[in-house]
């Protein structure tokens, strides 16, 4: 761990991660006095500003700036220990400033320890020669540790993300590298592990025997809004179901881990022992995602909203899809037969990002057409995990009704902080614990998923598929329902309303 003699290096600091994610997430862990005793921060970019400016920006997302004096006091210590330098990415010359820059600060340690922590908030265009420049310029050779934090896209493909992988490996161990994706850093995902893994009722239920299908969705009510340049090149696919609902479901499918070690968790993730005989790894275990088991869409625009093509940044006539459902098969003992149902859009009704698991029918008897169990963990907004289930109706008469067992986080933990999931990342960084970052293989296996079926929408053999359009603020292309229930999945039977007095 790295408690004394730490500086934190942000490259990228003038932009909109170091902004709304970074900087406030290191207030957060400052304000909490988790941060190294004496820690320094500095950002880099190529922006010129004076120290005012550096400091107005970095704070501008911190919430509830003026609540207490003590959160003023605090903001201002926080800008008193950040610290500016501006410079190219691709010239050794800046990393030479930067690092004199690093040596004045270090020069007032008591003792001889210097440990450093980058923090690449940038476009992936400049992550190889900045990784190369700062372990040529600004890596502690002796007494002290160097670590890196890099954010995704991790390439576009299976072969961009080996080039990349390989170039940074030149100048940083796997040891020293955190790739971060932040839904692991998300309460709701590290729950899972608890959920599973501390309950017996739970995991008994958990394969394919129980479970009919699983929905893992992400929504967003808003479009591209001005940025569609920078998605159009990526798309959702890349954006959201290639890591991070594909990290979602790889925690919940995995085998029980030796222990809550980073290797073992990891290990788990790639690597899966069940039964112990078969050690089949539950992301090698998922074959390529075929086109029959997809659903492309693309908003158009309604309601007085505009579409997609309306977006003066996106390339005229483009067919990149906004929404996408991808059902994965994970060929294992436990979960063959399972279909798993990634789906994520922009421009929907509303914003969630939800595991929705569908338990099979009872067996018919004595029930007929009652609801399934459906176990439900909502990751945002408002984390919950509730259970429906059904139960006799109160009275003479002996009916089943639908009804839930509710864990809604807010009312059970009252006002509890939830750490933002940047704060727990950074943190577990300065911990050196790597359990809630992606290991390389991880990286390797996810992207082979993925990457015949991107080709394709690309039109790498052929011509390029056509989303279909679903208009701008709906659930999504009307095509989603039949898609859903082709892989079995069972809207409840009778309506199911939460009482909305009870809601919180
Ligand atoms: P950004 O604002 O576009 O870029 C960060 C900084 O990099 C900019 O302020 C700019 O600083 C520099 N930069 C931008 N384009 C450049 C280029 N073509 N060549 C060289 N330098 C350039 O990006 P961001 O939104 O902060 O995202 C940074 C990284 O985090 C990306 O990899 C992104 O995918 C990832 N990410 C972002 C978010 C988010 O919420 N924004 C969320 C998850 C992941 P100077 O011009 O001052 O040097
Ligand atoms: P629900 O509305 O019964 O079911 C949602 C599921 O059905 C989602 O898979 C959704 O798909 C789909 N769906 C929604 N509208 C549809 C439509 N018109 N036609 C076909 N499919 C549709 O919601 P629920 O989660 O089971 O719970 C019912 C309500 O109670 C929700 O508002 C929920 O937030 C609330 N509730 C809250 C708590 C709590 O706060 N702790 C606990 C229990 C229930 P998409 O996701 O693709 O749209």
């Amino acid at each position: 761990e790295l408690k004394d003699n730490t500086i934190v290096i942000v490259l990228g600091a003038s932009g909109d991660l170091a902004k709304k994610k970074t900087y406030p997430a290191l207030f957060g862990l400052f304000s909490q006095r988790l941060l190294p005793r004496d820690v320094k921060i500095v950002g880099y970019a190529r922006t010129k500003m004076d120290t005012e400016e550096y400091h107005k920006r970095i704070t501008s997302y911190i919430k509830n700036p003026n609540d207490t004096p003590e959160m003023k006091q605090q903001i201002e210590d926080f800008k008193a220990l950040s610290t500016y330098v501006s410079g190219a990415y691709d010239k050794d010359e800046p990393f030479e400033e930067l690092n004199a820059h690093l040596e004045s600060i270090e020069a007032k340690y008591q003792t001889k320890e210097r440990n450093r922590l980058f923090y690449l908030a940038l476009p992936p265009s400049v992550f190889i020669p900045v990784t190369e420049k700062l372990k040529k310029n600004c890596y502690v050779i002796r007494g002290g540790v160097n670590r890196i934090i890099i954010e995704k896209p991790f390439g576009k493909d299976t072969d961009s993300c080996r080039e990349l992988i390989t170039a940074v490996k030149e100048n940083w161990t796997e040891d020293e590298t955190f790739r971060i994706d932040h839904y692991l850093g998300k309460e709701m995902v590290k729950n899972l592990l608890v959920l599973r893994f501390a309950n017996v009722s739970m995991g008994a239920a958990w394969d394919k025997n129980h479970i009919s299908n699983v929905q893992i969705t992400f929504k967003e009510p808003f479009g591209t809004e001005g940025r569609g340049g920078y998605f159009d090149e990526f798309g959702i696919i890349r954006d959201i179901l290639q890591n991070h609902l594909l990290q979602v479901l790889s925690v919940l499918t995995m085998e029980r881990p030796v222990s809550f070690s980073a290797e073992d968790i990891r290990d788990e993730k790639v690597t899966s022992g069940y039964p112990t005989i078969s050690g089949v790894k539950v992301l090698r275990a998922i074959p390529p995602v075929e086109r029959h088991d997809t659903l492309l869409g693309q908003y158009v625009a309604a309601n007085g909203r505009p579409g997609y093509l309306d977006d003066e940044t996106v390339p005229r006539g483009s067919v990149c899809p906004t929404f996408t459902a991808a059902t994965l098969w994970i060929n294992n003992p436990r979960w063959e037969g399972v279909p798993f149902i990634l789906k994520a859009g922009k421009a929907l009704n509303e914003a969630k990002v939800e595991i929705r698991i569908q338990f099979k029918d009872v067996t018919q008897g004595i029930f007929k057409d009652i609801s399934r169990n459906e176990l439900v963990i909502r990751i945002q907004p408002s984390e919950a995990v509730y259970l429906k289930l059904n139960a006799k109706t109160p009275g003479l008469y002996t009916r089943a009704v639908p009804v839930d067992m509710d864990l809604t986080y807010k009312r059970r933990f009252g006002e509890v902080h939830i750490p933002e999931a940047y704060e727990a990342l950074i943190l577990d960084a300065i911990k050196g614990d790597h359990s809630n970052f992606v290991r390389d293989d991880e990286l390797d296996v996810a992207w082979k998923i993925f990457t015949p079926i991107l080709h394709w929408i690309e039109g790498h053999s052929g011509p390029r598929p056509k989303p279909v359009q679903y208009p701008y603020g709906s659930r999504g292309p009307a095509e989603l329902d039949s898609f859903v229930q082709k892989y079995g999945f069972r809207r409840s039977t009778e309506a199911y309303a939460w009482p909305t007095t009870n809601l919180s």
